[in-house]
C-alpha cells in the first residue's frame, strides 16, 4: 500500500490558540501548567486530525511552544551562557529569554538570568516567511543531550504511531552561527554521538520511522558540506535506528542529489512542487529496496493540488519502480499555509469570493489530498472520482476565470517599452532639478512614514469596520490626525514632512484591499515567529487599480503644509513577497502587473503636487532565490519591476525608496539599478557598517559605490531607548566617513507605527538637533554637487 504522509503541522492552532497561551503566559495570566496543557491539546487535536484525513504517517515533535530550531539547540544543549542553563531540561523561562531576551520578570530571577540579555538572532527559514532563532554555538562547544524531544512525543502521541520529526546534524550546524566565526560543521563530529543516542533511544522504543530534516541540501554546498552528509549519516547507520526518511524541501537538490541518495538512510523525500527536476535523476539513483517520498502536494502555497497530474507522476513513478516503497507527501512541512478553509465560511457567506475559495486548499485539505493521491495509485481513479472531479473544476475555473485573465491587463503589459523603465534624465540632472524645487539644506531631516498606530487609531478603523463609524467621521479624524502630525513636524522642524499613515493597517494589506486580483481570509493565520501571525493576502488574479489608493491623502497632506510632504507606497516586489502568489503564471509576471499599478498612482501623487514619492521594498533581498546561480534572473525582474513603477515622473519629482534589515553587499548593482533618487536603510545597530557596501571602493570607481543620495537610519526603533542627539551625531560622523555630505540625509531606521508618542517626540527632536550639529560641522561645505 501506498502510504500517505505528512512532514509537519501547524501549531498556532485554527484559531490561533497558541498564540493566546503564550500571550498570556508571557503576561503572568497563564502559569507554565496551563500553557503546557494548551500545548498538549492542541497537539493531540492536530495528531487526531491528520488520522482523520487518512494520514499513516503522521508527525511528531514537529511541534515548538515558540521555534523547533529553538529546541532543537536545548536539546542539545547548545545554550549560550548567562541564560540560566545549568544541566538537564531546558526551563521555559531559559527558552523564552532566548527566544525574546530577558525581560527582567521574576521567573527569570528565580532562574538566575540576567537581564537585559539580548534575545538570539532571528532570522528566515530558508525563503519562506517563517523565523528562526539562530543557534549560537561557542568555539568550544561541548553538547548535552537534555531530554529526547522526539521520544517524547512519540510517546505522547501513543497508542496513535506517529513519525517523529527530527533537525537533521547538518542543518543544524549550517543554521547556527558560532560566536568566533569558525565553520561550525567542526563541531559535527560531538553532536553525531547525540543523534546516535536519540535515535538509539527512539529505536528501542520500537519507533518505526524519524523524519530526519536536512533541507539544507536544498541550498549551495560546499564539497566539506557534502562530506559531512556522508561522514554523518554514516556514523548514525552503525548504531540501532529506526527507518530514516531523509526530507528535503523549497528546491531541488540538484547538485546535491547524488551525495543524498548515497546516504545510508531507508527513504528519500522529494519536494516535487519546487525540486520537480530532481525526481528522473532520483528514479536513476534510488534503488528499489529505498523508500521514495514524493511531495506532490504544495505544502507552501494555497492552491488546491492538480490531482489528475499529480496522480499521473505517481503512476509513472510507480512504473518505473513498481508501487513497493512509496510516500505521497506535502512538498514540505505545511507550517506555511493555514490550518483549515473550512473556517472561511462557504457559498454566500461574507468574506471569500466562493469562486476564489473553491481554487484553494489549506493545510487540512492538503492532507485529504495526499490521502487522495495514494488512495488512487492504489485503487485506481474510479476510487477518488469525487477528489478528481473537485481538482478537475477548480483547475477549470481559474483557467477560464475572467478575472484572473483579464486581456486589457494582459495587453498592457505585452506594450510595456524598455522607456517605460528608465527615468527621462540621468540622475545628476535629476538632483539639480529636484533641490532646486525642494529647497532642502545639507542633511535633510525626514521619517519613513508611518507615525504611532495609537489605541485611538485601531479603535477608529475598528469602528469604521464594525459599521459604528461612517467613513465621513472617519476621514475627519484621520484628517485631525494628519493635522496633529504635521503642525508638529513644522514645529520640530524635520524638513520632508509624512502624513503619518493613520489610514493603513498593514503596508501591504491597504494595497491589497484596493486592488483588483487580491483576496483576503479572516482566519488565514500562519506563524511569522513565536507567537506572531500573519494573514497574506492571496493574489489570485490579474491585478490592476480601480481607483487611486493614497492620493487623497497625500494631497490632502500636501495641501496642509508649505513644506513637502511625502508620497508613500509599497513597492511591487514587498507586495509580491508578503503574499501568497498565484502559481499559474510566473511571479515575474505578477509582479509586473503590480508594478504597472503602482506606475499610475505614482503619476497621480506626481499630478497631485507630491514632490517627494516613497516606494518602499523592504522584502526586497528577501525574494532571493535559494541558489545563487538563480539569483541574476531573479534581480532582473525584481528591478525592472521597481524601475516600471516609479520612472514616470518628472526629473524634479524624487523617487526615494526604503528597505530595512537587509544586508547589501553582494546585491548593490541592483539596489542601484533600480536607480531611485535616495534609498532610506537601517544601519544603527550595525553602527553604519553596512554603509560600506554603499561607500565607494577605494580605487573601485563606480562600480559598487552608491550613485545616489542616502539615509542611514540613525534610530533603532525596535526598542522602546530614545537615543541622544549626540550618540546620533556620532552616527552620522560615520556615515560622513563612508559618503559625500551631498549624498546624506538623517532619519530613523524604519517607520514609527510601533513607537509610541512619548518615545518618537523626543527621539525626532534628537533626531534633527543631530542634523544641524553636523550641518555645523560641515561648514557649508556639504553643499557640493553630485
Ligand atoms: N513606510 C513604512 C512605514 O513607515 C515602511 C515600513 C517597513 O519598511 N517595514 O511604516
Ligand atoms: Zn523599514
Amino acid at each position: 500500500m501506498t502510504v500517505a504522509a505528512n512532514l509537519g503541522f501547524p501549531r498556532i492552532g485554527a484559531r490561533r490558540e497558541l498564540k493566546s497561551a503564550l500571550e498570556a503566559h508571557w503576561a503572568g495570566e497563564l502559569d507554565e501548567a496551563g500553557l503546557l496543557e494548551a500545548a498538549r491539546g492542541l497537539r493531540q487535536r492536530h495528531w487526531q486530525l491528520q488520522a482523520g484525513q487518512g494520514i499513516s504517517h503522521i508527525p511528531s515533535n514537529d511541534f515548538a511552544l515558540y521555534d523547533q530550531v529553538l529546541d532543537t539547540a536545548g536539546m542539545l544543549g547548545a545554550i549560550p551562557e548567562g541564560y540560566g542553563w545549568r544541566g538537564g531540561p531546558v526551563s521555559l523561562a531559559t527558552a523564552f529569554a532566548l527566544a525574546r531576551g530577558a525581560r527582567g520578570t521574576a521567573a527569570e530571577r528565580s532562574a538566575g538570568i540576567a537581564a537585559g540579555l539580548p534575545a538570539l538572532e532571528m532570522t528566515k527559514w530558508f525563503d519562506t516567511n517563517y523565523h528562526y532563532l539562530v543557534p549560537r554555538l561557542s568555539a568550544g562547544q561541548r553538547f548535552e543531550l537534555t531530554e529526547n524531544r522526539p521520544l517524547a512525543a512519540f510517546r505522547e502521541a501513543l497508542p496513535l504511531r506517529t513519525r517523529p520529526v527530527l533537525l537533521g546534524p547538518v542543518s543544524f550546524l549550517l543554521l547556527s552561527k558560532t560566536e568566533d566565526g569558525s565553520d561550525p560543521l567542526g563541531l559535527l563530529d560531538r553532536l553525531l554521538p547525540l543523534y546516535a543516542r536519540l535515535l538509539g533511544e527512539l529505536a528501542a522504543a520500537n519507533c518505526a520511522w524519524v523524519q530526519m530534516d536536512e533541507p539544507a541540501l536544498a541550498l549551495d554546498l560546499s564539497e566539506a558540506a557534502r562530506e559531512a552528509f556522508r561522514r554523518a549519516y554514516a556514523a548514525l547507520a552503525e548504531g540501532a535506528t529506526p527507518d530514516l526518511l531523509l526530507t528535503s524541501y523549497f528546491g531541488p537538490m540538484a547538485d546535491n542529489l547524488a551525495t543524498a541518495a548515497s546516504l545510508p538512510v531507508a527513504g528519500l523525500h522529494l519536494d516535487l512542487v519546487r525540486g520537480a527536476a530532481d525526481l528522473e535523476p532520483a528514479l536513476d539513483l534510488l534503488p528499489p529496496e529505498r523508500w521514495l517520498s514524493l511531495g506532490l502536494v504544495d505544502g507552501r502555497n494555497v492552491w488546491r493540488c492538480d490531482l489528475r497530474a499529480a496522480l499521473g507522476t505517481l503512476r509513472r513513478v510507480a512504473e518505473r519502480r513498481g508501487t513497493r516503497r512509496l510516500i505521497v507527501a506535502p512538498s514540505c512541512s505545511l507550517l506555511h499555509v493555514p490550518v483549515d478553509l473550512a473556517q472561511e465560511g462557504g457559498e454566500g457567506q461574507r468574506g471569500l469570493d466562493p469562486a476564489v475559495r473553491s481554487w484553494l486548499a489549506f493545510a487540512t485539505q492538503k492532507l485529504e489530498e495526499v490521502a487522495a493521491l495514494a488512495r488512487g495509485l492504489d485503487e485506481g481513479e474510479a476510487a477518488i472520482a469525487q477528489a478528481l472531479a473537485a481538482s478537475d473544476r477548480a483547475r477549470q475555473g481559474r483557467a477560464e476565470s475572467a478575472a484572473a485573465h483579464r486581456p486589457e491587463v494582459r495587453a498592457r503589459l505585452a506594450a510595456v517599452t524598455p522607456e517605460m523603465a528608465r527615468r527621462a534624465g540621468a540622475f545628476p540632472a535629476r538632483r539639480a532639478a529636484q533641490r532646486a524645487r525642494l529647497g532642502l539644506p545639507d542633511f535633510p531631516t525626514t521619517t519613513i512614514g508611518s507615525f504611532p498606530q495609537t489605541p485611538e487609531v485601531r479603535q477608529a478603523r475598528a469602528a469604521l469596520a464594525r459599521g459604528t463609524l461612517d467613513a465621513e467621521g472617519y476621514e475627519r479624524r484621520v484628517e485631525a490626525w494628519i493635522d496633529e502630525a504635521l503642525r508638529w513636524q513644522e514645529e520640530v522642524g524635520l524638513d520632508v514632512l509624512v502624513h503619518g499613515e493613520f489610514e493603513r493597517n498593514d503596508m501591504v494589506k491597504y494595497f491589497g484591499e484596493q486592488l483588483d486580483g487580491y483576496a483576503f481570509t479572516r482566519h488565514g493565520w500562519v506563524q511569522s515567529y513565536g507567537s506572531r501571525c500573519v494573514a497574506p493576502p492571496i493574489i489570485w488574479g490579474d491585478v490592476a487599480r480601480p481607483g487611486s489608493m493614497t492620493v487623497r491623502w497625500a494631497a490632502y497632506a500636501q495641501s496642509r503644509s508649505a513644506r513637502p510632504v511625502k508620497g508613500m507606497l509599497t513597492g511591487p516586489v514587498t507586495m509580491l513577497q508578503w503574499s501568497f502568489v498565484r502559481d499559474d503564471i510566473p511571479r515575474a509576471e505578477v509582479c509586473r502587473q503590480i508594478a504597472l499599478a503602482l506606475r499610475d498612482e505614482v503619476t497621480e501623487l506626481e499630478a497631485a503636487g507630491i514632490a517627494v514619492i516613497q516606494v518602499d521594498e523592504p522584502a526586497f533581498r528577501e525574494g532571493l532565490p535559494l541558489r545563487r546561480a538563480a539569483w541574476q534572473a531573479y534581480l532582473d525582474w525584481a528591478v525592472e519591476s521597481f524601475r516600471l513603477a516609479t520612472a514616470g515622473v518628472r526629473d524634479d519629482t524624487a523617487i526615494h525608496t526604503h528597505m530595512c534589515y537587509s544586508e547589501f553587499n553582494d546585491i548593490l548593482p541592483a539596489i542601484a539599478a533600480m536607480d531611485a533618487d535616495a534609498i532610506s536603510i537601517e544601519t544603527t545597530r550595525s553602527r553604519m557598517e553596512l554603509l560600506d557596501a554603499f561607500a565607494p571602493r577605494p580605487g573601485g570607481g563606480e562600480e559598487a559605490a552608491w550613485p545616489a543620495e542616502i539615509g542611514p537610519g540613525i534610530w533603532d526603533i525596535h526598542s522602546p531607548r530614545v537615543p541622544e542627539a549626540a550618540e546620533m551625531a556620532e552616527l552620522l560622523r560615520l556615515a560622513r566617513r563612508r559618503l559625500a555630505d551631498w549624498q546624506i540625509w538623517v532619519n530613523p531606521d524604519c517607520g514609527l507605527k510601533t513607537r509610541r508618542w512619548e518615545e518618537v517626540r523626543p527621539a525626532l527632536e534628537h533626531m534633527v538637533a543631530a542634523a544641524r550639529t553636523l550641518r555645523a560641522e560641515a561648514g557649508g561645505s556639504g553643499t557640493g554637487t553630485a
